[in-house]
């Protein structure tokens, strides 16, 4: 994309132009429109900053699928027993309220971006001047031969936290001492690198606090490294001795495909069998991005790092998941962070409001065993190529239990913080 300034891009878009200080009683049809497709952590935060930082300049729709958004973030602590699945739960009753968002549930079916309109499933047309599209992920069914949408209700992915979420917790309170669990890792990249073993660490929390000394943990990994590795594996081995087997590409040589009649998952050095198989598949931005031509071949939608913005379509936005952040892995805290920068760059476009340089930052906690927390983290700024680290943090193997202790309270402010200000504060 020919790099433009906001300002030579607002006049040559022929966006009208308002000041901060537009009165609030201008007509809504008069007003900026931006539509934001998906309610998670990176639309509902950019749709809550933009009428937030706007004070009604900018008239903001958000569309999203579901009724309430439960968050993946946390659905770990859901599964280990740690939070209830109401307390993951949001809704989007205070942005509408408080801060005069039209939320419109329902699904984004196409982008028309020549007429700069979201064409609903039902045929609905919502015309924009800026668009934000933070859709998330979409799971690749057949990277892992066998799966399929079906398959999930068997082998559940719970990569994207509802239905999924609940009924993998179903399925571990159900597993009883001398069964098995298999974890069919996903490749990079996907949402939440150290997602998969807080994963693990939960479910052998959960066998454990049973006395299910005989349950067996085997995780099928197709990367020869994950994220947090040598804490997932010092604290596996500390707080669940000999439950948890990894194994990596050059032990089991090749995930060949997954069963669900027999719950088997086959990999070129032996079949193994769960009592309960959790699969999660390769990941692409969400299809709506797909479908629009916002991803390129890899499957993400490429930004600039300096605003968000669509290098496919200057009038678009493109955060979070679905979005190539550069060295920022995708998570919550990213998207929520991305959010703010997208949000203050559709300001400057429409308003004129002033636009200050790029920093993002992302903090990724994960909860190993009862009060033993890790993090990791880092700050970013964008340069030609894309997000850059600048500076990064981890926890560290031996570290004493009041500091584990601290770090896991540290993620519980985290969460409180962070779905207040994607979701407003609520109740
Ligand atoms: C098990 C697990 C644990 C995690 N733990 C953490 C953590 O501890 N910390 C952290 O920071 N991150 C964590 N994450 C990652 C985090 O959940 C995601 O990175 C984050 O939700 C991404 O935000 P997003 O806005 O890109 O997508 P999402 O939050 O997935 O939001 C996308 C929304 O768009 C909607 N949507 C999609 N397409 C359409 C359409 N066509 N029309 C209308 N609506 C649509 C969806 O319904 C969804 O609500 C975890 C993820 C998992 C799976």
């Amino acid at each position: 994309m020919t790099k433009m300034t906001r300002r030579t891009f607002g006049l040559l878009s022929g966006a009208a132009t308002f000041s901060l200080a537009l009165p609030t009683y201008l007509r809504a049809q008069d007003r900026p429109k931006v539509v934001v497709i998906g309610g998670g952590a990176g639309g509902a935060t950019a749709a809550r900053y933009i009428a937030k930082d706007s004070e009604g300049a900018v008239d903001v729709t958000l569309i999203e699928a579901n009724p309430q958004y439960t968050t993946c973030f946390f659905s770990n602590l859901y599964l280990g027993g740690f939070r209830s699945f109401q307390s993951i739960t949001h809704s989007y009753d205070v942005l509408a309220s408080n801060f005069g968002i039209s939320v419109v549930t329902g699904m984004a079916d196409a982008i028309d971006r020549e007429a700069r309109e979201v064409v609903m499933a039902d045929g609905s047309r919502v015309p924009y001047d800026r668009l934000v599209v933070s859709p998330g992920i979409d799971l690749i069914w057949d990277s892992v031969p066998g799966y399929s949408e079906e398959a999930a209700e068997i082998m559940p992915h719970s990569w994207k936290a509802g239905p999924q979420t609940r009924l993998l917790k179903e399925k571990l309170d159900a597993i009883e001492n001398g069964q098995q669990i298999v974890m069919v890792a996903p490749p990079n990249p996907y949402r939440c690198p150290p997602g998969p073993y807080e994963r693990v660490s939960m479910f052998a929390h959960i066998l454990s606090s049973k006395g299910y000394t005989d349950a067996k943990i085997v995780v099928l990994d197709p990367k020869s490294k994950f994220s947090k590795q040598a804490l997932f594996q010092e604290g596996w081995e500390k707080h669940y001795p000999g439950m948890v087997e990894w194994y990596g590409p050059d032990v089991h040589g090749g995930i060949k495909g997954v069963d669900p009649s027999t719950g088997s998952v086959e990999t070129d050095f032996d079949t193994f069998k769960g009592d309960l198989v959790n699969v999660i598949p390769a990941q692409k931005a969400g299809e709506i991005a797909q479908k629009a031509g916002l991803a390129n071949d890899t499957g993400f939608c490429p930004i600039d790092p300096e605003s968000m913005r669509s290098t496919m379509d200057e009038n678009i936005f493109v955060l979070g998941d679905a979005c190539i952040a550069g060295d920022m892995p995708k998570s919550a805290f990213s998207a929520n962070s991305q959010a703010k920068v997208a949000a203050m760059n559709v300001r400057g476009d429409l308003t004129e409001s002033k636009v200050f340089p790029a920093r993002y930052a992302n903090t990724c906690w994960s909860l190993i065993a009862t009060d033993d927390g890790v993090k990791v983290g880092a700050q970013y700024a964008p340069t030609e190529e894309k997000i850059a680290s600048t500076t990064s943090f981890i926890s560290q193997t031996g570290e004493d239990s009041a500091l584990r202790k601290a770090t896991y309270e540290e993620s519980l402010g985290w969460y409180a913080g962070i779905t207040s200000d994607i979701f407003g504060r609520q109740g």
